[in-house]
């Protein structure tokens, strides 16, 4: 296997490039440039041409390479397609916001939960990823922020409006995180360490695991926890979520509450609005009639949290359709009469297949 610089450490790294015959110094060198998110050693404009030739033979700098990269038309979203050691992929997006620059992350290659609207759980779960395997996604949304700055052949050649670095993190790419819980800790922890993200700038989406929530709250970090609920009763919810034959609806709100108020935050619910085409072909509400919204309201009665509303993004192979806007505004109307904090998603990157997995199963297909 090719030797991966990122996962040495630092005493690795300078075994390795004394033994190339370089002195020490080579790999302090190097190690700032993979802290940056270096994709490859040509970039290392400090090394000499010849070592810069000499490692790419034999070593290669993240643990993730891209294979894709898509912008989508409106500008500032970036999708990746990322390849690990053992050829997984998986996918992580950019997007440009005038509050900051936001990264959603993938924590598994795959997934096991079964959600029935979702692309990335159709190939089920491949594997769990490290804790450098989910913070180098984070680094090579970095290092394309920084060529946005200064590359006048990016189609952003003089970076975005607010100019910065990544500011924000969100944990709701592929993979259930609460499955990967260590991992995925221990990646929040340096992203706050070692690039000053702050916890309240990092989101962890979980699609409900207890267990998982409970080991959050002994954590103690004031990070925001979004829930995905996308159903506002257990059979409803069960049908389309089978971890919900596990973990049930109520015990998954309290435990959540239990995590956001002892940090004083707002929880966020995630709440897809899906609909299907009936044997006549009419399109029917699944989860969002005037009912649907009805029953979420008494859930969340008096609790502080946002519903983030999400009009479900299409996946082919999945048997739902997405509700007319005009529906989305009436249960969106009616959870507003209730006194509920509820906002659209709004929808980016749809063009470069940005819903969760997309991308990644179209590879997986062409691939086969
Ligand atoms: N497993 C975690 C995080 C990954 S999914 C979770 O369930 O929260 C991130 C979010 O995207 C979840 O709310 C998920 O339900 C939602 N999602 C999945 N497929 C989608 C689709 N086709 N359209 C819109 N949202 C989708």
């Amino acid at each position: 296997m090719t030797p991966i610089l990122f996962n040495f450490t630092d005493a690795e790294l300078s075994d390795f490039i004394t033994e190339m015959g370089q002195p020490k110094f080579r790999a302090k060198q190097i190690r700032e440039w993979l802290n940056r998110g270096a994709p490859d050693f040509s970039v290392m404009k400090n090394l000499p041409e010849k070592l810069r030739n000499d490692l790419d033979k034999i070593a290669q700098t993240l643990p993730l390479r891209v294979v894709k990269k898509l912008e989508s038309s409106d500008d500032q979203t970036t999708k990746f397609l990322m390849e690990l050691y053992d050829g997984e992929q998986i996918e992580c997006v950019l997007m440009r916001t005038s509050y900051g620059n936001s990264v959603c992350v993938s924590s598994q290659a795959g997934c096991a939960m079964g959600c029935k609207f979702c692309a990335s759980t159709l190939l089920g779960l491949r594997r769990n990823l490290t804790t450098n395997e989910i913070f180098a996604q984070v680094l090579i949304a970095q290092w394309e922020l920084r060529r946005d700055r200064t590359d006048t052949q990016s189609v952003r050649p003089n970076g975005d409006a607010n100019n910065g670095d990544v500011s924000h993190i969100v944990i709701m790419g592929t993979g259930e995180p609460l499955q990967n819980t260590e991992n995925v800790i221990g990646f929040i922890e340096r992203a706050n360490r070692d690039l000053g993200i702050g916890w309240r700038r990092i989101t962890l989406s979980t699609c409900g695991i207890v267990d998982g929530i409970r080991e959050l709250i002994k954590w103690a970090r004031p990070i925001n926890l979004a829930i995905s609920l996308h159903a506002p009763t257990d059979e409803l919810r069960s049908q389309i979520m089978p971890i919900n034959n596990k973990y049930k609806l109520q015990s998954v709100l309290d435990t959540a509450f239990e995590f956001s108020s002892l940090h004083n935050r707002q929880l966020m619910i995630e709440y897809i609005l899906l609909a299907r085409r009936n044997a006549s072909g009419d399109i029917e509400l699944v989860n969002c009639t005037t009912e649907h919204a009805d029953l979420l309201a008494k859930l969340l009665n008096g609790k502080n949290c946002m519903v983030n509303l999400i009009p479900w993004n299409t996946v082919d192979e999945r048997n739902f359709a997405a509700p007319s806007g005009n529906a989305v505004h009436r249960f969106q109307d009616r959870l507003i009469s209730h006194g509920i904090h509820t906002r659209i998603r709004r929808e980016r990157g749809n063009d470069i297949g940005s819903a969760c997995g997309q991308l990644r199963l179209k590879s997986a297909k062409n691939k086969a």
